[in-house]
């Protein structure tokens, strides 16, 4: 699904995209000068291999994702903690958006449930 900058107002516009079994659902609203604010929530499985034992498992995710969309080039404040992704052709791709943060998802420190119990089980035996 693709957004044109220009077209998001200060009224929330609303959007779901499914893929597999995930679902990225949330608005884009208008801030102030070039930014629009995403809100939205990245619930679902995510399949990702385990970092003890390299099994792929699904992990369930429950993700708030918030962060502001600048149409064009953002000049960052030194004071400033926004977290602004830059768009340089005024659309912005909420497929390649949601993609990206189900890799940085993917690249956390993700352990399956059978290592979660022999870890429990030998944290029991100290
Ligand atoms: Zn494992």
């Amino acid at each position: 699904m693709k957004v044109v900058l220009r077209k998001v107002n200060t009224t929330p516009l609303d959007f779901e995209i499914k893929s597999n079994e995930i679902t990225f659902k949330g608005y884009l609203q208008y801030d102030s000068g070039k930014l629009i604010l995403l809100k939205a929530k990245l619930s679902g499985k995510i399949d990702v291999d385990c970092d003890i034992c390299a099994d792929e498992f699904k992990l369930d995710v429950d993700e708030d994702v918030e962060f502001f969309i600048s149409d064009g080039i953002y000049e960052k404040n030194e004071d400033s903690l926004l977290d602004v992704v830059e768009v340089l052709n005024s659309v912005a791709d909420l497929d390649e958006i949601m993609n990206s943060e189900i890799e940085l998802i993917k690249g956390d420190y993700n352990i399956c449930e059978n290592c979660k119990k022999s870890d429990a089980a030998f944290e029991e035996a100290f």
